[in-house]
Formats: structure tokens, C-alpha cells, sequence
């Protein structure tokens, strides 16, 4: 059975009344749950714990891992952040979700800023399927809807996706590369845009889907 680790930095959750009204065990919980009913062999990991929950056994016993950053980013250790790396060069997942983007290791990995422009407007997002034969895509449709999300535009600072699944359109105009594949070493890397805090995107259906995809 596929093996994951779940990470997230679990701070606004304790601090923001708002983000814990939306996640209130915690959005690696929901990450987790949702890999769980999926049939995964989970665990979760997060910032606080010591070695950030990332110790060498908890990484060789990894298959895939997600993470979840946004105010913390610069409190990961960089010793956790070369032995992340390393795994992934050995061939362990990655699974970077939404403000992980700005994380020290999707942009280690990536090699450049990793920016992007954004919004907090609740806004509606459609995210266009674009490489259907993908197994990222599997049982997705041609879109789907997320009615609020914090928007992510383009011009998004990575290199060109080896593979790109998912494309996102926003009411307020703007396009986004939100399904990105890359590989690194034996490892393979997969961006996914939504996860904003304050939204409960993490419970959604088809989100869910896409990342059990992305595990397996
Ligand atoms: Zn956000």
C-alpha cells in the first residue's frame, strides 16, 4: 500500500478564528482524510513537531508527500529541507499544494522564485482538464468548480511543466497553470493551485480527486 505523509505548517488554524471554522483538525486533517477514504496508508506531519515531523525514518518510510506552507515558509530548517530534497532525488513524491509554491523546497527544486500574482476575493475558479490521458485526470471531467478560491495568476515563475494537466480560469480574468508535472532525480513532483485557507476546498469532491490521482 502506497505510504503518505501529509504536511502542513498547522499555524493559522491556531491562530485565525476563521481558519479554524473551516479547518478546525487542521488542513492536513482534511488532506489526510481525504487520502485515507481513498485507500492510502496516511500519516500527517507538521511544522512544530520536532524535525518538523520529517525524520530520516518517517521520510524512508515515505512513498509520496504533500505539503501544505503559506505563513511559515521561512521556519522550515534547512537541514529538513536538504533531506526532503535528497528523498525526492531518490525517488519519493512530491505533492506541492497551493501557497507551497513560495516553500524552501518547491523552489529549491524549481530553481526560481516560483511567484505568481494573486487575490483574496472569493472568487469562482474553473479548472480546465487539458491533458485528459494524464492519470492526474482520471475520472475528472472536462472542468470543474471551485465557487470561492483565493485567485493565482499568471505570469507563474517555474520552469515549463514537464507534463500540464490543469489550467485555471478565474471570474476576475486571469489564467493559471494549476496541475504542473515535473521530475527531479528518480523523483516526480506535482504542483496543485487550490488550497486556500479560509475556503473549504480540501473537502471538495473532485479537489480530493485530483490529489488521490496524484498519489498514485
Ligand atoms: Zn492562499
Amino acid at each position: 500500500m502506497t505510504r503518505v505523509t501529509v504536511w502542513s505548517e498547522h499555524r493559522q488554524e491556531r491562530s485565525d478564528p476563521a481558519v479554524a471554522a473551516v479547518y478546525p483538525d487542521g488542513i492536513h486533517a482534511a488532506i489526510a482524510a481525504g487520502l485515507a477514504d481513498a485507500g492510502f496508508d496516511v500519516r500527517t506531519a507538521t511544522l512544530d513537531e520536532p524535525e518538523h515531523g520529517l525524520s530520516d525514518g518517517v521520510l524512508a518510510a515515505t512513498d509520496v508527500l504533500t505539503w501544505w506552507g503559506h505563513v511559515a515558509h521561512a521556519e522550515v530548517d534547512d537541514a529538513i529541507v536538504d533531506r526532503v530534497q535528497q528523498r525526492v532525488l531518490d525517488g519519493m513524491g512530491l505533492i506541492v499544494l497551493h501557497s507551497g509554491h513560495h516553500s524552501k523546497i518547491f523552489r529549491r527544486l524549481m530553481g526560481t522564485s516560483a511567484d505568481l500574482h494573486w487575490r483574496e476575493a472569493g472568487e469562482r475558479e474553473r479548472i480546465w482538464v487539458i491533458d485528459r490521458s494524464h492519470p492526474i485526470a482520471d475520472g475528472l471531467g472536462e472542468s470543474f468548480v471551485i465557487d470561492e478560491e483565493e485567485m493565482y495568476g499568471e505570469p507563474f515563475d517555474v520552469p515549463a511543466p514537464d507534463q500540464l494537466v490543469l489550467i485555471s480560469w478565474f471570474e476576475g480574468g486571469e489564467v493559471f497553470r494549476s496541475g504542473c508535472c515535473y521530475s527531479r532525480g528518480r523523483g516526480r513532483i506535482f504542483y496543485f493551485r487550490p488550497g486556500h485557507e479560509t475556503h473549504p476546498t480540501y473537502v471538495q469532491p473532485a479537489v480530493r480527486r485530483v490529489i488521490s490521482n496524484a498519489v498514485h
